[in-house]
């Protein structure tokens, strides 16, 4: 997709702030954080959103949950919460499948 901004930054046309990669996913700090910690899991697979994806995404949805997991781990998280904005009326402004991770508002 070559109007996609996520796509440019998981294939390094454009930069940003990356957390963590992998063959998969990338997750890179978002740009106006509305949290403490706010990163966003991105798959390198150009999905729109959630609608999109079909049964052949489960393994990659599944990852991109664990993936977060580990980040916010790796992060010294306790607690976070994750989120999924779906569509126009759902809150997606990006179409581009990614899962929010927003978290770090207490001390550790
Ligand atoms: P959405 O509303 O689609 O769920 O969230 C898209 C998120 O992407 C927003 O929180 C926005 O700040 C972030 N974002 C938009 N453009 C860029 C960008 O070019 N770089 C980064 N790192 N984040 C972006
Ligand atoms: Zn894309």
């Amino acid at each position: 997709m070559d109007d996609c901004i996520f796509c440019k930054i998981t294939s390094g046309q454009q930069s940003a702030d990356v957390i963590d990669e992998d063959e998969k996913i990338m997750v890179f700090k978002d740009i106006k954080p509305s949290a403490p910690v706010h990163l966003l899991i991105v798959p390198k697979k150009h999905i729109a959103s959630v609608i999109e994806t079909k049964d052949e995404d489960e393994e990659l949805l599944g990852g991109m949950i664990l993936k977060a997991k580990d980040v916010a781990d790796s992060q010294g998280l306790k607690g976070y919460k994750l989120v999924f904005n779906v569509g126009r009326e759902g809150g997606q402004l990006v179409d581009h499948l990614h899962l929010h991770l927003l978290g770090g508002w207490t001390d550790k």
